[in-house]
Parts: structure tokens; sequence; C-alpha cells
């Protein structure tokens, strides 16, 4: 995603994780917790950002596909980080929201092409978004974590060469932690 550039009216706090994960910063700290996708502007937005507008409808079933989507992949996601494994109802989920499509191989007149087919067109985001989150397995299901400040509830996946990067952002949720840390000792 990193060479699409956000909706200029995309509100939220982290932009530009790979899609899955992307998916579910649509919900972001706040009192109530803030979420793109609680109307239907939202989730036009959400759809430029991640740069998939010419290809998904904005309309309703769309987006009530991609709540559920976001509800499969943040259970998913919460047994990796917690127990760092998949369990089964969370892999039939996934591959439930996956048997709506499917890749199609052709060879075309340039050459080999690939295209995904879905059997509804509302399901074609929320393929996007898991067939995303399979290849963050890939590439290192460890790598996907959640933001270490306990009052943040962004993801992101972990492309630092040592595979240590605590934060979503280093200039606000670290920052906020190492402050704390500094006032628990003041008054120590
Ligand atoms: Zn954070």
């Amino acid at each position: 995603m990193t060479d699409v550039k956000a909706d200029p009216r995309d509100p939220r706090p982290l932009i530009g994780e790979p899609l899955a994960l992307d998916l579910l910063n649509t919900r972001w700290a706040g009192t109530p917790v803030n979420d793109l996708l609680a109307e239907p502007d939202g989730y036009g937005i959400w759809l430029a950002s991640a740069g998939l507008a010419d290809r998904c409808r904005t309309a309703d079933p769309g987006l009530t596909a991609l709540r559920e989507t976001r509800e499969v992949i943040a259970g998913a996601v919460q047994e990796l980080c917690g127990k760092g494994e998949l369990g089964a109802e969370a892999v039939a989920r996934l591959n439930g929201v996956l048997r709506q499509g499917r890749l199609r191989r052709e060879l075309g007149p340039e050459g080999p092409t690939e295209r995904v087919e879905v059997d509804r067109p509302e399901w074609l985001a929320s393929w996007l978004a898991v067939d995303d989150f399979l290849d963050l397995l890939d590439r290192g299901a460890r790598r996907i974590k959640q933001c270490a400040h306990e009052a943040c509830i962004l993801y992101f996946f972990d492309t630092s060469q040592n595979g240590r990067r605590r934060w979503c952002r280093m200039a606000v949720c670290g920052n906020r932690a190492k402050a704390a840390r500094h006032y628990e000792k003041a008054r120590g």
C-alpha cells in the first residue's frame, strides 16, 4: 500500500499498513472508540485510501461485508498476538471469506495475467484484505503486532530488520510511554 496516497479526508492516526492491518486500523483509541466504518462516508474514504475506489463499490452490502471481515481478521490477529497461533475457528472464518473469490491466472496476448474473481462484487475488498493477511502470515506471523502502548489499539507489520518495533508511531505512543515511565520514576 505504500504506493497509494491516502485520501486527504482520512482522519485516522495511522495509515499505510498492509491492507489487512489497515482494515483493523479503521478503529482507533477514543471514548467511545473511533470507527471510520461506522458510516458509509467513512467506508468510501477507506476504499480511496486503500487504493480500491476504482475496483470496489461503495454501496452498503460492501460495507456490511467489510465490517464482518474486520471482525474475522481482528479475531485472528488477537489469537496470533496472544497465543502465537490460529485456532480452528479463526481459520474456518478466514477461509469462509476466501471462498467468496479466487485468483484467476491466464495466459493473455501480453503474457501471464492474474485477476481476482468474486462471486458477489460486495466481497471484493474483504477478499483482498484476507488475501493480504495470508501474505503477512507467509512473510512472518510474529511481525504482526499490536502497538505496545496500553491505550492504543492500532496494529502494524514490523518490517524492521531486528523485528523489535513496539510502537505504531514512536513520536506518539513511544514517547507517551517514555514520559509515563519517567513520571513513575520521579514519583517513585
Ligand atoms: Zn500506538
